[in-house]
């Protein structure tokens, strides 16, 4: 029984992952379809190469033996496996940056974001909340911190002679689940309730002895479609609910205001909600406070509320977001905001926080949900927007999907349970490893350690790295594949002795070739990854800028292997088996030093990534011992089938084996840098002029 329950939970999670992982990350799709691709070149080359060379009368065996060649020469073996350890290498690099990265396609993946769509509470600013204003009929109150008083025109007062003060007050008091101290002057929980149950304690109340006082029998917690909550509580012989939440629900709810439950007209209604949006615009979160005198115990609060002012909290930005963001911009990437709160308030502090100029337009989420239904002319008008504000966990899915429809790259963060759907849907969600709950965190593909956004910025450098790694030692390993494909079979066509023999191939690709490929993994990249705008999402690994250099590398190495091979001949005069030996010295040098073909074009001929990367010296130095070992040790040597060729001959190899790497340092050195500014993004930021 047991070994049936097993293998079903087994067969379920392998289901899972296979469902999960869809056929491999886009990098691993695009490795496969160039092997296939290679595979296919090289059938077709070796069976023209061998029909070629049969037809002129040549020995049946030695056709073999070529085609046998030529397919090791063409296939990259290497190229998975480095591919692989790069991308693992990754995540342990972003490890040591506290991002922790769940799988091996979100390294690549990251690279390529073209927009950050960001939470405002906790990410953008601290999440530490102070009371700063409360508004209620009575007047207008602030909180001097430093006096832990209230003060009103400047002057300390007195809360408890006024009542309406007071009942805002006690409303934040009562409607809360966090707990606080007075004396340690902290508490547990929501930091926008411990806000609360801290300025109730500069009036001298105290969440234990009002609950004592008015017994809470029943909770409605906040709700973010809603986006109110409510405590009912006992007094005498019946319940009242105390009611906090966004002014306009509040106060569409209510139609009576103060402690002499006076009507709430439509005028005054208006001039409330228009003091909250005065206080948003100052960069503050707004609550209304307000009472429903006869709640049902189990019962959703009706409306009917009794209004008793506006609460505004300060929640500073967080000190490293300006630079983050600047960062950001000259990356070109596109942070967007998608926050419950109020637009005011989230344009406060996306201004506070160099997000977006003045004027910049908020699109609320009620405003999205139209034009997501709206046509296609109208939806471009979404991916326009930098800020959403007010919008739901649902609305903030939709919103991705209208990025991603417009060919975006969208990472996305967030905290709270009902982002985990947004998270999943998002190319990378991001969660945050300390203030985060479980469910966001498994839905996520990066979880950030230390709660930082800029350390997306690092984790966003390093898959820039790694992808630009990737092109460097895949382009490393296919020029030197096409050199030894040329290398073999332009020698037979032209009746020159076997270039390469098969086993000389593998020792190449095998050996020689894979630690200088890793090497350039493991490089650290330019200096300016950063202010590039990301690439295409569906760039290939090499494009046709990088398939031309392939070429003209292959060629070049071939073209001096060839000549080594053709003089050791003919000015030489060796025989055939030594003037194989040396057409694979050469190759073998001439691959080694083309590894420093590899700095990006208009990087200077010394200081650049590949001279700078330690691990390519010891990659070169090693290759070259492994080199000599395998000309030297009897036993390699006989597999190899080297033959003695003579310090003329090392020469002429060496001298040959330099050619590819004069000819392509000033090929480089008449390269033109990348422009670097610039973003792809199709479309621009609509901003009021
Ligand atoms: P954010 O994107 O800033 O995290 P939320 O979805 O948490 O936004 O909050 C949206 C709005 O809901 C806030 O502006 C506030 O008016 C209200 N709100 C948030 N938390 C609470 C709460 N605990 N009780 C009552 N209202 C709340
Ligand atoms: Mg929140």
């Amino acid at each position: 029984m047991t070994g049936t329950g097993l293998a079903t939970e087994l067969g379920r999670i392998t289901q899972l992952v296979d469902e999960a992982s869809g056929g491999g990350s886009p990098l691993e799709r695009q490795l496969s379809f160039l092997s296939r691709q290679l595979i296919w070149i090289t059938l077709v080359l070796a069976a023209a190469i061998s029909a070629a060379g049969l037809s002129a009368g040549r020995p049946v065996f030695l056709m073999v033996e070529t085609a046998i060649a030529l397919a090791v020469a063409a296939i990259p073996e290497g190229l998975p496996i480095v591919a692989t350890l790069t991308l693992a290498r990754g995540m342990l690099r972003m490890a040591r940056h506290n991002a922790l990265v769940e799988n091996l396609a979100a390294v690549e993946t990251l690279g390529s974001t073209t927009v950050i769509m960001t939470d405002k509470t906790g990410t953008l600013t601290e999440n530490r909340m102070e009371v700063e204003q409360i508004l209620t009929p009575s007047g207008d109150f602030s909180i001097d911190h430093g006096l832990a008083s209230i003060v009103k025109e400047g002057a300390i007062v007195d809360p408890s002679a006024d009542p309406e003060l007071m009942q805002a007050l006690l409303i934040g008091v009562l409607c809360s689940n966090a707990e606080y101290d007075r004396h340690a002057y902290s508490g547990t929980g929501d930091p926008m309730e411990i806000a609360l149950l801290r300025a109730g304690s500069f009036a001298g109340l105290d969440r234990k002895q009002q609950i004592a006082t008015f017994p809470e029998v029943a909770e409605h917690p906040f709700d973010t479609a809603t986006r109110r909550m409510a405590t009912i509580h006992r007094t005498g012989d019946h319940h009242f609910a105390a009611v906090k939440g966004a002014p306009e629900e509040v106060l569409a709810a209510a139609d009576r205001i103060g402690i002499k439950m006076e009507p709430l007209d439509e005028a005054e209604r208006t001039t409330w909600l228009r003091r909250g949006e005065e206080l948003a615009a100052r960069g503050l979160r707004v609550l209304a406070v307000a009472v429903h005198p006869r709640a049902i115990k189990d019962q959703p609060v009706p409306d009917g509320l009794v209004f008793y002012g506006l609460v505004a909290f300060r929640d500073p930005p967080r000190g490293d977001i300006p630079e983050t963001i600047a960062a950001l911009r000259r990356a070109g990437i596109r942070v967007v905001m998608a926050t419950g709160d109020h637009p005011s308030t989230a344009l406060g502090i996306s201004q506070a926080i160099g997000l977006t100029e003045p004027g910049a337009l908020v699109m609320t989420g009620a405003e999205l949900s139209r034009l997501l239904n709206a046509s296609a002319a109208e939806r471009q008008e979404i991916v326009r927007r930098q800020i959403f504000a007010r919008v739901s966990p649902e609305e903030k899915l939709q919103l991705i999907n209208a990025f991603q429809r417009e060919g975006e790259v969208v990472a996305m963060t967030g905290d709270g349970v009902n982002d985990a759907p947004a998270l999943s849907k998002a190319d990378i969600g991001v969660a945050m490893g300390q203030r985060g709950t479980d469910v966001a965190r498994e839905a996520a593909d990066m979880v950030l350690l230390d709660d930082a956004f800029s350390t997306i910025v690092h984790a966003v450098r390093e898959g820039r790295v790694i992808f630009a790694n990737i092109r460097r030692f895949s382009a490393y390993l296919l020029s030197c594949n096409l050199a030894e494909v040329l290398v073999v079979g332009i020698a037979v066509f032209t009746g020159l002795p076997l270039a390469l023999l098969p086993l000389q191939i593998l020792f190449l690709n095998f050996v020689t070739d894979v630690f200088p490929a890793f090497a350039l993994a493991a490089g650290e990249g330019e200096g300016d990854v950063l202010d590039r705008p990301p690439r295409q999402p569906n760039e290939a690994i090499l494009t046709k800028a990088q398939w031309l250099s392939v070429a003209v590398y292959g060629a070049a190495i071939s073209g001096a292997t060839l000549l080594a091979l053709i003089s050791s001949i003919h000015i030489l005069g060796l025989a055939a088996e030594q003037a194989t030996t040396v057409s694979f010295v050469t190759i073998a040098l001439a691959q080694l030093w083309h590894t420093f073909n590899m700095r990006e074009s208009g990087t200077g001929l010394w200081y650049n990534s590949v001279i700078q990367n330690r691990f390519v010296w010891y990659a070169t130095a090693l290759c070259l011992v492994l080199l000599l070992a395998g000309i030297n040790v009897p036993l390699l040597s006989e597999m190899l089938e080297i033959a003695s060729i003579g310090m003329n001959g090392w020469a002429l190899a060496l001298g040959c084996s330099l050619l590819p790497l004069i000819a392509g340092q000033l090929w480089l050195a008449s390269g033109t840098r990348r422009p670097a500014i610039g973003s792809h993004l199709k479309v621009k930021l609509n901003e009021q002029p």
